[in-house]
């Protein structure tokens, strides 16, 4: 069963908490009263009214100071003042400090009854939005459970499968027949990817990511990266340089995601690299910011699509980069963890001859 709206009358004149009451209840509402601030926002903290009636002119704690606590105790709860006639600057202020409207005394049980009438209807409306957006959250987080789990699991699955084949450990295989699990298998690991992309996508949109910022070096992370990714940059026949260059390489931030960003531009700078190219990461800082750079003698990228490549899904398209496989979510990853760093991101490219992408972060 829907539960009645409640209604608090705070004012300290008996004559108008009656009247105001038995109106109220002709319209079928729950009504409390309250003959001071300090019961009134007691009563608040209590019974949680839906709409609050406030008299800005009482003894003791005014009706401004409840306004303000109440607002601190139920930011959702409506508020109406009930001013007097000379007064209309303090219910000016009064809106101002987020009650809802006001009636100026005397009032008619009409004019009561219209206010009651709005200020609920902005309640419901108040507490619609407020439970779509749980519904919101609910479904996204569901949504990632579910493709995390039901759509990764069965391909992981199907992986091993086809490798146990690929092995001969489930009879012989010919050499087409190889050919063809090999390319399957590719095609599994690319969707994976993708489905792993996604996520992160997912995870960062619903604000689950950036929740453990310490100081971190990033030097430090940086050196381990570069590190780790020697093979990589070996197999593309590109050299691979940390130049720190300033001392302080401290930032506020989340290792994980931050590692992400830096993998994923340095892996960039590699495979949109040509033979014989150079990477180079350099650490600076300038007043506000470590600014992290990574230097390629790449392919470069075109002016026109250097506002585009942060955007999810956009790959630039150029003879014979079809076979350079990608999701095209790698950047908008990056943004969107560097944003949520406080920092920016930047690029200047020019094609044929190398791409700049440096990173932002306010020092830590
Ligand atoms: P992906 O690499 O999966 O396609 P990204 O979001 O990482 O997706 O990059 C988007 C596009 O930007 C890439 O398709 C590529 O064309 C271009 N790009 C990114 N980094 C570089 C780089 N260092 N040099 C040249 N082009 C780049």
């Amino acid at each position: 069963m829907k539960k009645r709206p409640v209604i608090l009358v705070i004012d300290d004149e008996e004559s108008m908490r009656d009247s105001c009451c038995q109106i109220l209840m002709k319209k079928g509402l729950r009504s409390e009263t309250a003959e001071d601030g300090s019961v009134g926002i007691e009563k608040i903290k209590e019974i949680k009214p839906d709409l609050t009636l406030i008299d800005l002119k009482m003894p003791g704690i005014n009706g401004m100071e409840v306004l303000k606590k109440a607002k601190e105790i139920d930011p959702s709860m409506i508020a109406v003042v009930i001013t007097g006639y000379a007064t209309v600057d303090s219910a000016v202020e009064a809106m101002k400090r987020g009650a809802y409207d006001f009636l100026p005394k005397p009032f008619t049980p009409e004019e009561l009854r219209i206010i009651i009438n709005r200020g609920l209807e902005k309640k419901r409306l108040i507490q619609e939005a407020e439970s779509l957006r749980r519904e919101k959250k609910l479904i996204e987080e569901n949504f990632i459970t579910m493709v995390s789990h039901q759509l990764r699991s069965p391909i992981v699955a199907i992986l091993q499968y086809f490798e146990v084949m690929l092995a001969e450990m489930a009879g012989e295989v010919s050499e087409k027949q190889k050919e063809m699990l090999t390319r399957a298998s590719e095609r599994l690991e690319e969707l994976l990817n993708l489905i792993s992309d996604w996520l992160d996508v997912a995870r960062l949109d619903s604000g689950q990511i950036v929740d453990k910022f310490k100081p971190l070096s990033l030097k430090k992370i940086l050196k381990k990266l570069i590190e780790d990714m020697h093979s990589l940059a070996k197999q593309h026949d590109v050299s691979l340089e940390l130049r720190p260059s300033s001392e302080n390489d401290i930032v506020q931030g989340d290792e994980e995601t931050l590692e992400q960003v830096f993998s994923n531009l340095i892996t960039n700078a590699i495979r949109y690299n040509k033979p014989k190219g150079r990477v180079l990461v350099r650490i600076k800082e300038n007043k506000d910011f470590v600014v992290s750079e990574v230097q390629d003698t790449g392919i470069g990228i075109a002016k026109k699509h250097l506002p585009l490549i942060f955007d999810q899904f956009y790959r630039v398209s150029r003879k014979g980069d079809r076979k350079m496989k990608g999701t095209g979510l790698g950047l908008s990853i990056a943004k969107k963890i560097v944003d949520a760093h406080g920092g920016s991101i930047l690029v200047s490219s020019e094609r044929g001859k190398g791409s700049i992408f440096s990173v932002l972060l306010p020092k830590g």
